[in-house]
C-alpha cells in the first residue's frame, strides 16, 4: 500500500466545527433520540416560489449550460450595484468593483492567497466564523486575534490593539452583524476602524453575511461602504444565502475597492469557473424583487428570538435580545464550560447547539442557539433543557 504522506497544512486543519457536531448528533439520532437542531446557521424555510420559477425558467436556456463568466454575468454585477445603491446608498462600478462569489465563504476562503505572503499578520476579531483565520493559514500567514467581550459590545477594542500589530497586519477581519454574538457594530465604530486602516495601509474585510437580519427598522446594519474613507482599504463579502433561504444555491458577492476585488478575481479565475448563470439570474431576481420576502423572514425569526429570550429568562439563562441575525449567544450556567455543558445538552435533550469556544477563546463561558425551527420546537427545546 502507498504511504500518502499528507502536507503540514492537512495536520494543522482542525475538524470542521460543524463536521464534528454533524458527527456527535449523529451518534445521538442512532440511538432514536428525536433531535432538535439550533447548531449550524442554515435557515429551515424553503426558498420563495418567485425564485424557485426564477431559476426554472433560466434554467431551460441554453446560453446558461456553458462556462460562465469568471467575474459573474453582467446583468448580476449591474444588479448587486443597483441592490447596493438602494441598499446602502452606495456607488459601485459593476465591472471593476463587484465580483460574484460561490457563496461568500468561498470568497473569504480565496481572499487572503491575493493579499498574503508567507510569515505576513492578519488580524481577525474573535470569537469569529472559522473560515478567517483558516483561509489565512492557508496563505501561510499567522492570525492575530482581536477578542470581543461584552465589556465592549462586542466590538475589538482597536486602541488596545498594540501598534506593532497594526502596523504590521495586512488584512483585519470583521464581520458585523456579527456570527456567533448577534452583536452590531455603530458608525462611529467603523469610522474609527477606517482611519486606523488608512493610517496603518490595512485591509479591511468586511463580512456582512446578516446585513438583512435585523429587527429594528430604526437600526438597520450599516455597510463598511457607507462610511467615507471605505473605499480605499476595504472590501466587503456578501450572500443571498441567509436573506433569502438560498445557502445550498452557492452565490454571494464580494465588492468595494477596486484593486481588492480585482486581486480575489485573479485568483479565482484560477481555481474555479464562476457561478451557473442560470443562478446568478434567480439571484438577480431574488435581490430586485426579495425585500417584502426579507420582512417576512424577519418577522418570523423576531418572533422566534421573543420565544427563546423568553424562556432562557424563565430558566435563568442570561443572553442579551438580538437587535440582528439568527443567534442568541447565551452564557452557559455558572460553573459549567462551554464544551461540557453543549454535550449534555445533546445527550441528555437530544438538542443541538454550538459551544461559544467553537468559534474562539473569548467564546468560552457562552453558548448559541441558531434560531433554525419553528416557535413550537424551540418551545420544546428549551423545555427539555430547563427540565435538565
Ligand atoms: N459569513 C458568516 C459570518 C457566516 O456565518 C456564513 C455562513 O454561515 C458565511 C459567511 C457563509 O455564507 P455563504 O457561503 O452561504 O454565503
Amino acid at each position: 500500500m502507498p504511504n500518502f504522506k499528507p502536507a503540514r497544512r492537512l495536520a494543522q486543519l482542525p475538524p470542521y466545527l460543524f463536521a464534528e457536531i454533524d458527527r456527535v448528533k449523529n451518534e445521538v439520532k442512532a440511538k432514536g433520540v428525536d433531535i432538535i437542531d439550533l447548531g449550524v446557521g442554515d435557515p429551515d424555510l424553503p426558498t420563495p416560489d418567485f425564485i424557485i420559477q426564477s431559476m426554472n425558467k433560466a434554467v431551460a436556456k441554453s446560453e446558461h449550460h456553458r462556462y460562465p463568466s469568471y467575474s459573474g454575468l453582467n446583468s448580476f454585477r449591474e444588479c448587486v450595484a443597483r441592490w447596493y445603491k438602494s441598499r446602502f446608498g452606495v456607488t459601485l462600478d459593476p465591472t471593476s468593483q463587484v465580483l460574484s462569489l460561490i457563496g461568500s465563504k468561498e470568497g473569504l476562503a480565496h481572499f487572503p492567497l491575493a493579499f498574503v505572503d508567507p510569515g505576513d499578520l492578519v488580524m481577525t476579531s474573535t470569537p469569529n466564523y472559522p473560515v478567517y483565520p483558516i483561509a489565512t493559514m492557508f496563505a501561510g500567514g499567522e492570525t492575530h486575534f482581536v477578542p470581543l467581550t461584552e465589556s465592549t459590545d462586542f466590538l475589538p477594542d482597536l486602541d488596545a490593539i498594540p501598534e506593532d500589530v497594526w502596523k504590521r497586519a495586512k488584512i483585519f477581519f470583521l464581520n458585523y452583524p456579527n456570527n456567533p454574538t448577534s452583536a452590531m457594530a455603530p458608525r462611529s465604530f467603523y469610522e474609527k476602524l477606517i482611519a486606523k486602516a488608512r493610517e496603518f495601509g490595512t485591509i479591511l474585510v468586511h463580512d456582512a453575511a446578516y446585513s438583512e437580519m435585523y429587527y429594528n427598522p430604526a437600526n438597520k446594519p450599516l455597510s463598511i461602504l457607507e462610511i467615507p474613507g471605505a473605499m480605499d482599504v476595504a472590501i466587503e463579502f456578501h450572500s443571498l444565502s441567509k436573506t433569502y433561504n438560498m445557502t445550498g444555491w452557492r452565490v454571494g458577492m464580494a465588492v468595494g475597492n477596486q484593486e481588492l476585488v480585482q486581486g480575489l478575481g485573479k485568483i479565482k479565475s484560477n481555481i474555479d469557473s464562476g457561478i451557473f448563470q442560470a443562478v446568478q439570474e434567480a439571484g438577480i431576481t431574488a435581490l430586485d424583487h426579495g425585500e417584502a420576502f426579507a420582512q417576512e423572514m424577519r418577522d418570523i425569526y423576531k418572533g422566534r428570538r421573543d420565544v427563546v429570550v423568553a424562556e432562557l429568562a424563565k430558566i435563568g439563562l442570561e443572553c442579551r435580545s438580538p437587535e440582528a441575525t439568527f443567534y442568541v449567544w447565551t452564557k452557559v450556567p455558572q460553573g459549567r464550560d462551554s464544551t461540557g455543558f453543549v454535550a449534555e445538552v445533546l445527550q441528555k435533550t437530544g438538542v443541538v447547539v454550538t459551544p461559544g469556544n467553537g468559534f474562539g477563546t473569548p467564546g468560552e463561558g457562552y453558548f448559541r442557539i441558531a434560531l433554525t425551527v419553528g416557535e413550537d420546537r424551540l418551545l420544546e427545546a428549551l423545555a427539555r433543557i430547563a427540565k435538565l
